[in-house]
């Protein structure tokens, strides 16, 4: 089986108000000596038979803060490292980008260093929201760098909303994806916002005070709407709802982050990168300094290996499965996994049965299902079916 490459680059220009992934607002003096451990780590971990990689997924923070002339070193060190297939399907290598730091010499470079698609952290259309929520760039930018983009020769570029920003109206979002349909990119993602604790909105409304706009969040329920109706938008405009957050016009799939659904193998690379060989997951050091002086020390950075147990593996099939508007083949798992756990699968077709007369799961031949109309409780649906 083909592996996906996943290259993590914490570094971020300023922190998003919602935002408590491990990134870091660093000097730019730091991003070459990052680059270069994850070169070292590129050649030292890969296997001696060198295996075979048909998606490169590099993101962040944000990757398209480095230097071009980086990014094309860690990809030719992928290339002398692993077989890059490129059939039957031309390979597939992702960046992450912010619109600001996009400009047309890079998209260029990009190009030339055999990026090919672009995932844009768009995130909203509002001035307003996009300064409340910390982003760099304003509905300009946003504009400007698909023009950049598609001049290059960017022909699959996905773009990212967020539903429940502060001061996000149902005028402001009805606007936002109004504009994503105008540039039409080839995939869009559209996130619920989940308010991490620890982040400065999280803390703001636990605490209270006004200046992060966490008073102006949509409720719950308003969200759920904003994501329904730009579910419908989406679905009318010919796109193809195949994730619960993503869409794609035929053929545009991610499908780097289909292997995730899937659980197919994926390899990590950089600070805090998770990785995944289909029984055992691992993670990267988080911290990039110690990430790199591992790396240098010829250490593996290596940490938080976690063997799955049956019982463990089997869930994630559902829980991870089903996040898929394919859904998932019931009389595939349960082949594999009558012998070792009849007493899971009997509970959990109970769950099924129960689900689907309620109206949350739906059932056709051995294909089980979220009902698309029901995307919004997934979380709910995934605790009564595995609880
Ligand atoms: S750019 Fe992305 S990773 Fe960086 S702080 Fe904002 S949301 Fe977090």
């Amino acid at each position: 089986m083909t592996v996906g490459i996943y290259i993590q680059v914490p570094f971020c220009q300023t922190k998003c108000t919602y935002c408590n992934f491990h990134t870091g607002v660093v000097s730019r003096d730091r991003y070459q000596p990052y680059a270069g451990a994850v070169c070292r780590e590129i050649a030292v971990t890969a296997s001696p038979t060198s295996e075979t990689a048909d998606t490169v997924y590099v993101g962040g923070g944000t990757p398209s803060l480095l230097d071009p002339g980086a990014l094309a070193k860690m990809l030719d060190a992928l290339r002398g490292s692993y077989r890059m297939e490129s059939q039957p399907e031309p390979l597939e290598v992702t960046l992450e980008a912010d619109p600001e730091t996009i400009t047309a010499e890079k998209a260029r470079a990009w190009i030339a260093a055999g990026l090919n698609r672009i995932s844009l952290g768009a995130q909203s259309f509002n001035d307003r929201e996009l300064q409340a929520a910390g982003r760099m760039h304003r509905r300009a930018d946003i504009f400007q760098a698909v023009e950049f983009l598609r001049g290059a020769g960017f022909r699959n570029i996905s773009m990212d909303l967020i539903a429940g920003l502060p001061h996000q109206t149902r005028e402001s979002w009805e606007k936002s994806v109004n504009e994503l349909l105008q540039i039409r990119p080839e995939h869009a993602s559209i996130y619920m916002l989940e308010i991490d604790k620890d982040s400065r909105l999280g803390r703001e409304s636990l605490a209270g005070g006004s200046r992060y706009g966490a008073a102006a969040i949509p409720d719950d329920d308003t969200i759920a709407d904003f994501y329904e109706s730009a579910r419908l938008r989406l679905d009318e405009a010919g796109y193809g709802h195949y994730e619960i957050s993503n869409w794609g016009l035929p053929g545009h799939e991610s499908r780097h982050n289909l292997k995730y659904w899937r659980r197919e193998p994926y390899y990590g690379l950089g600070a805090g990168a998770h990785s995944f060989d289909g029984m055992t997951r691992w993670a990267n050091a988080h911290e990039s300094s110690r990430y790199i002086a591992c790396i240098e020390q010829g250490s593996s950075p290596r940490e938080q290996f976690e063997t799955l147990t049956p019982l463990q593996a089997l869930d994630e099939e559902f829980f991870v499965g089903l996040r898929l508007l394919e859904g998932i083949d019931f009389a595939r798992i349960e082949r594999e996994w009558e012998v070792e756990l009849p007493k899971r699968l009997a509970a959990l077709r109970e769950n099924i049965d129960r689900l689907r007369s309620l109206g949350f799961l739906e059932v056709d031949g051995s294909r089980v299902r979220l009902v698309p109309d029901r995307l919004t409780v997934s979380n709910e649906v995934f605790m009564q079916l595995l609880g």
